[in-house]
């Protein structure tokens, strides 16, 4: 039988912890034996402790499970984090350096120069730097793996495929993004009623950064980062779940639009070669409908991880421009990790 890892949440009772719990329920190489919140929920039941807000009901499992603080130890062999960034970086650290490997969603650790931004599809090699942060850190015995900002995620996904082929200078993306992005309770109602936001705190940076460097490569024990222009806006949409984007690129090379079209469709990478539990086949759906992708129609295509890419057509100012849409909570955030964590059982980085 396989050995499953024993794995605590962190922020277990947020948006992004609830889908933790949700994917981890039957997965084969994981099972949940901690959770950790706030002080507002420390020492009670995690049913006590948190209003389930996803479909269907709670896992039977957690009920009963303690929610602890999130500081080590805790009763599991690695930590699946999804704490906001401000507290992340003090505990996700305390766990590293208590030799908890770290499965991190927050942003705290994403740009460290030492600490893997990792998309597996995209980026694998950049796993390299664990071995860089553990001389950096003092010999540390566990580590941080970070995954990307939840609109990163689907504009890099996107961008790799076009990048290998034909090489990317400069990116313009347009952002809406869903209601669940903002954790909850989020933006009040009041405020997005009727309404767009054209603004997201510190989003349009966390874009711009972390493309650049997901899309980098590893040299001289650092990643170098991709020599391409980004510019992001970001807007809140009154969707529950699923972020889209307008998307414009030009390219370093020429290419037909069938070539685009072609480079997007046949993408597949490391992740489905492995045959990695969560891991979606095709990483990227190409829609052809002119209406396509939606968030309610398409954000849970390849169960929430695939990206869906749709109006892909040439631009009068960049070379192309198409929409691209993913799942926030899950592509974005959650099942990212796991994805992740999965690739680290592959290449042997857990065991
Ligand atoms: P959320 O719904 O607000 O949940 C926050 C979680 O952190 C809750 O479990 C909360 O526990 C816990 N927490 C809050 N303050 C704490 C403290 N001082 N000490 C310990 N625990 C604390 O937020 P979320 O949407 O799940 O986001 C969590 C993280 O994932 C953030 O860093 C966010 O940027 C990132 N992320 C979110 C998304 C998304 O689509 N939502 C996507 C990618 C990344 P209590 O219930 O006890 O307060």
């Amino acid at each position: 039988m396989t050995k499953k890892f024993r794995v605590g949440i962190l922020g277990a009772t947020g948006m992004v912890g609830q889908r933790f719990i949700q994917l981890l329920e039957n997965h084969p190489q994981f099972e949940i034996t901690a959770l950790a919140a706030s002080d507002r929920s420390q020492g009670k039941s995690f049913k006590e402790a948190c209003t389930w807000r996803l479909p269907g009901a709670m896992p039977a499992f957690v009920k009963s499970m303690m929610v602890h603080a999130p500081q080590p130890p805790l009763d599991c062999e690695l930590i699946f984090s999804s704490l906001p960034g401000e507290i992340a970086r003090e505990s996700e650290g305390a766990f590293a350096n208590a030799g908890f490997p770290v499965i991190s969603n927050s942003s705290a650790f994403r740009m460290d120069d030492d600490v893997p931004l990792l998309i597996p599809e995209v980026n694998h090699e950049h796993l390299a730097l664990l071995d860089v942060q553990r001389k950096h850190r003092g010999g540390q015995q566990g580590f941080i793996v970070t995954n990307p900002n939840c609109s990163t995620i689907m504009l890099a996904l996107a961008l790799a495929p076009l990048q290998t082929k034909f090489g990317v200078s400069s990116v313009v993306a347009t952002t809406m993004q869903a209601l669940s992005g903002a954790g909850y309770p989020g933006v009040a109602s009041l405020a997005i009623s009727d309404n767009v936001l054209p603004f997201i705190q510190g989003e349009e940076e966390k874009i711009e950064q972390e493309t650049l460097k997901i899309l980098g490569t590893f040299k001289d024990a650092g990643i170098k980062a991709a020599p391409m222009a980004v510019s992001a806006q970001c807007h809140r949409v009154n969707v529950s779940d699923g972020h889209l984007a307008a998307v414009g690129v030009k390219l370093l090379r020429p290419a037909t639009l069938d070539e685009v079209h072609d480079a997007f469709a046949s993408f597949t990478a490391l992740p489905q070669e492995l045959q990695l539990h969560s891991a979606p086949d095709p990483p990227i759906i190409v829609r052809e409908e002119l209406d396509r992708p939606q968030p309610r129609l398409d954000r849970d295509a390849g169960n929430g991880m695939s990206v869906t890419i749709g109006r892909l057509q040439p631009d009068n100012v960049l070379d192309y421009r198409f929409v691209t849409l993913s799942h926030n909570t899950i592509r974005g955030a959650a099942g990212a990790a796991i994805l992740n964590a999965e690739l680290l059982i592959a290449t042997g980085k857990l065991i």
